[in-house]
This record gives C-alpha cells, sequence and structure tokens, in this order.
C-alpha cells in the first residue's frame, strides 16, 4: 500500500467520527482504517480519552481469549443548552452529548417581550437546570426561534412576530454567560435537523419538513445537511401562492399565498366565516372526529391548496420522505391524505416513485431534539473537536 502524504493524516476529530460512526472501534480498526501507525493511533485515542470525548469499554463480549478494547463515544462527557421559543411558549432543556435530554422545562414566555427579558429568562433556566454539574460540562448552545434567522450572524430578520428581536445578536449576548459555541436558527429549520438525526439518520438523507402550524413554513435536508440557502432564508415556502385561493390578502402583501389560504389561521378563519364559533384548533378538532361534513370540506381544501405547493417542492427537490408536523398536521389525518393525493398527481413519476409523506415522528419534542443536534452538528464535527483539542 503507497504511504499516505502526511497531510491527508486522519486527526483525532476524523478518528471520533469513525467512533461515533461505528465504522472503526478499536485501535487495530482504526490503523487498518486511516492507515495511521499504532503509535499515531494511541496518540490520538488517548486525546479523546483525556478529553472525555471517548471512553474504553471494558464489557466487551467474552468469546474466549482477551477481546480487544472497544472504544465508545461518551455521550455523557458533556451536554448542551438548548431552547425552542415559540410565540407564547419556551421549551428549555439539558442534553447529552447524544442529543438526549436529560432535564428541562416548558415554560409561558411572550416572545414579544423582546430579547432583554427572554434571554435572561431563558439563561436562568438553563443555570437552574444544570443543578450541580460545572460550568465546564458546557460545550455548546443552540436556540430555535421563530423567525427567520440570518445564520451566521445569528440574528432575526425583520418579521411581523419578534419584530422586537430584529437585528440583536444573540450568540455574544448567550456566550457572555455561558462562553461556548452558540448556535440559532428558525424553528422549522431546528425541528427538520431533529426529525432528520433522530427519526430518519441512516433512513432518509433528503427530506422535506413541512410546519402547518398558525403559519406555514418548511425545512429543507439535501443529502443529510439542513439547506439554508445563502443567507438563512431557504424553505420559507408559506409566501408561496396558489391557484383558486380566492383572492385573500396575505400579511406580506401578496395575494393567495399558501400561508394565508391553507394555515391554522386560515382554517379558523374559513370556519368562522361560515358561522362556525371555533376559539382554537382544539375545537376543529373536535368538529374533525365528529365527522362534520362542512369542516372536513374546509380542511380538504386547505389539503389541496398545501398539497400544490409541497407538489412544487417535490419536483424542485425530489426529496425521499416528506414529513408533516406542526400541530395542524399532527391533529389532521385528513389533511396528511389530501397533500399525499395532491402530490401524487402533480409531481412527477420519478420524484413520487418512492416517496413517502408521513407525519412527524417526534411531536412536540422536536425543537428539542433539533437544537441539540444542530449543536452537535458543529462542536463534535472533525474541525471543531481537532480546534478544541
Ligand atoms: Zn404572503
Amino acid at each position: 500500500m503507497p504511504r499516505r502524504p502526511a497531510a491527508a493524516l486522519a486527526t483525532s476529530g476524523e478518528v471520533l467520527r469513525l467512533i461515533r460512526a461505528g465504522e472503526a472501534v478499536t485501535r487495530a480498526d482504526i490503523g487498518r482504517v486511516t492507515g495511521l501507525s499504532r503509535p499515531a493511533v494511541s496518540l490520538r485515542v488517548t486525546e479523546l480519552l483525556d478529553h472525555g470525548l471517548v471512553v474504553e469499554d471494558s464489557e466487551g463480549p467474552s468469546t474466549g481469549g482477551r477481546p480487544p478494547t472497544r472504544l465508545v463515544f461518551n455521550a455523557a462527557g458533556g451536554v448542551v443548552l438548548v431552547a425552542s421559543l415559540g410565540a407564547s411558549r419556551a421549551q428549555i432543556a439539558v442534553c447529552d452529548l447524544a442529543g438526549k435530554r436529560l432535564d428541562g422545562v416548558s415554560l409561558a414566555v411572550d416572545v414579544e417581550e423582546g430579547p432583554d427579558t427572554v434571554l435572561p429568562l431563558v439563561m436562568d433556566t438553563w443555570a437552574e437546570l444544570l443543578g450541580d454539574r460545572p460550568l465546564s460540562q458546557v460545550r455548546g448552545v443552540g436556540l430555535g426561534v421563530p423567525a427567520t434567522v440570518e445564520f451566521a450572524a445569528g440574528r432575526t430578520e425583520s418579521a411581523r412576530i419578534m419584530a422586537n428581536w430584529t437585528g440583536v445578536a444573540i450568540p455574544p449576548i448567550i456566550a457572555e454567560r455561558f462562553p461556548v459555541p452558540v448556535f440559532l436558527d428558525n424553528d422549522v429549520n431546528v425541528i427538520a435537523i431533529g426529525e432528520h438525526r433522530a427519526a430518519y439518520a441512516g433512513d432518509a438523507d433528503d427530506l422535506l419538513f413541512i410546519k402547518v402550524s398558525t403559519r406555514i413554513g418548511a425545512g429543507v435536508i439535501a443529502g443529510g445537511e439542513i439547506l439554508r440557502g445563502a443567507l438563512g432564508a431557504a424553505g420559507e415556502i408559506g409566501h408561496i401562492p396558489v391557484r383558486d385561493g380566492g383572492g385573500v390578502l396575505c400579511r406580506c402583501g401578496n395575494v393567495d399565498c399558501v400561508d394565508s389560504v391553507a394555515s391554522g389561521t386560515a382554517i379558523l378563519r374559513d370556519l368562522r366565516d361560515r358561522g362556525y364559533q371555533v376559539a382554537s384548533l382544539t375545537d376543529v378538532v373536535g368538529l374533525v372526529r365528529a365527522g362534520d361534513a362542512e369542516t372536513m370540506a374546509v380542511v380538504r381544501n386547505a389539503a389541496r391548496m398545501l398539497g400544490e405547493v409541497v407538489a412544487t417542492a417535490v419536483n424542485l427537490l425530489n426529496p425521499a420522505v416528506v414529513v408533516l408536523g406542526g400541530d395542524v398536521a399532527e391533529a389532521f389525518q385528513p389533511l396528511v391524505s389530501g397533500v399525499r393525493e395532491v402530490v401524487h398527481r402533480r409531481s412527477t413519476a420519478l420524484s413520487t416513485r418512492n416517496l413517502r409523506i408521513e407525519r412527524s415522528r417526534l411531536g412536540p419534542g422536536a425543537g428539542i431534539v433539533g437544537c441539540a443536534h444542530m449543536v452537535l452538528d458543529h462542536i463534535l464535527s472533525p474541525e471543531a473537536v481537532d480546534a478544541a483539542l
């Protein structure tokens, strides 16, 4: 075998990646996969052991003779602090390095009170949740917010909600108290990451997540990675117009955006226009369960229009799976079946040949899981691990 040039030698970060992926879990395997010499493997493994990122598993299978020591990624070697902010509630949690929630709370938080009020509250809650764990255990912070985010800058864009957060760079504020890498993204991207890593990893690396709630948004996973676009605005499907929407003026100023005709807000409005006294989606769920014909017609109409937009996205992206989440999609099976029907009729044959259209598997916990994985993807990447060691 030709010697690999020195520049191509696997680093400690790459060795960690192999161990995490289960591609090489003994020193001999690592040597074989990377071509590193025994001393070089030993040096890298020792570094990872010293930093608590890897542990030796003594409980190897005893099939006669002494088995080689297995190396295992140490999910308990640190924690990440995460918060998924909604318009009126925040889920705040501490997760381990595998993205598992260790502790968490759900609080009533009015995001419109602005960053000066909300961020200290979130940080105080993290401090409480950390309890006796030393601050040095904290390896990263992740937040999901209900607004468009300029990802690299960690700040929200001008929007109807969270208007008083506009332009505020959030990572430096958090890093003052928790001096670790801080990542911020919009809530839909975060959930898409959570669904992919926790429910579809190794199964579907091209995934389109659609959140149908008071608003409609999408998160795109392409080739296993979130697609953010040039500045972070990818996936804003809510303002794609539909045909035959009825001329509804959208809050963005255009007419018949899918957000204005098929969101939870639109379903409630359409039912009220028909004389129904529905206060919330819970009331609509009751009507759907009871099989109320007019309610079903409104939900099916929303499904038809949402399906049109999803069909266009499917043609453009050719995902393996479309995941429909958010409280509206989770509550209304007829919406999911309606979207499925339209997409199969209107998308190209090849793009729908193996396409699955499913409801969210993670449900309301997806935001927290996604925030944790957004952070872990960065801090456990080979480059970040090498920089930290
Ligand atoms: Zn619009």
